[in-house]
């Protein structure tokens, strides 16, 4: 017997393909003959909600994209590791030569609640060592705090942290290269699912600004 979750992956497949092969110069006879040259690198969460394809209507080709918990951003390392979003970062700026670069964070971020109520995940796990990216976030929102409120702290948190990863992406020299020489865009986005809103940060104000949509 077929899977059930697998039957529904087919039948959304057979909407895509309608969607996208269907005519004879399609989307991806073009992708497929000519190769990808997305303009944007997307930094997203892995939450089920935050899918940047379907949050900007996107198609095919337009952005590349990595998702991590908590879409953040590690500091440069040069140590010997399993760099994963390292490497893919790499690829899409010295390879795909992007032009922007969007960190894009979001309301209801379960990593980022873990930071505030870490009983909620595993002691020592692997979130609780990715999440130490964003200490320095949750010590600033704490720092300047007038409320003990734990949804307020992870909203202004799951903000702060995007701030974080624009920093450690300056971090990486290959990003710093194509800042100055040919321009690289760095780009803070804030998805509410709340109330469906989105705001961007503001370098000269160091706050988020709504964008008007309407
Ligand atoms: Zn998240």
């Amino acid at each position: 017997m077929i899977n059930k979750e697998l039957l529904r992956m087919v039948v959304g497949f057979r909407r895509f393909r309608e969607r996208f092969f269907a005519e004879e110069n399609s989307v991806y006879t073009r992708l497929a003959s000519s190769g990808q040259s997305p303009k944007t690198l997307m930094i997203a969460c892995s939450d089920s909600r935050v899918d940047p394809a379907i949050l900007f209507s996107t198609s095919p080709g337009d952005i590349f994209v990595v998702r991590n918990v908590a879409n953040l951003v590690p500091p440069f390392e040069s140590s010997i590791g399993f760099h994963g979003v390292s490497a893919a970062i790499e690829f899409a700026v010295v390879n795909l030569q992007v032009e922007n670069i969007v960190v894009l964070g979001h309301r209801q971020c379960g990593g980022i609640r873990s930071l505030f109520q870490p009983e909620n995940i595993k002691a020592g796990g692997f979130v609780a060592q990715w999440m130490t990216i964003a200490d320095e976030a949750k010590k600033a929102v704490l720092a300047t705090a007038k409320t003990q409120d734990v949804d307020t702290l992870c909203r202004e948190c799951e903000r702060a942290s995007i701030v974080i990863s624009l920093k450690n992406l300056r971090s990486f020299p290959f990003i710093e290269t194509a800042i100055r020489d040919r321009n690289l865009q760095l780009l803070g986005v804030y998805f509410d699912l709340e109330d469906g809103h989105l705001s961007a940060y503001d370098n000269a104000s160091d706050s988020f600004q709504d964008i008007q949509v309407t």
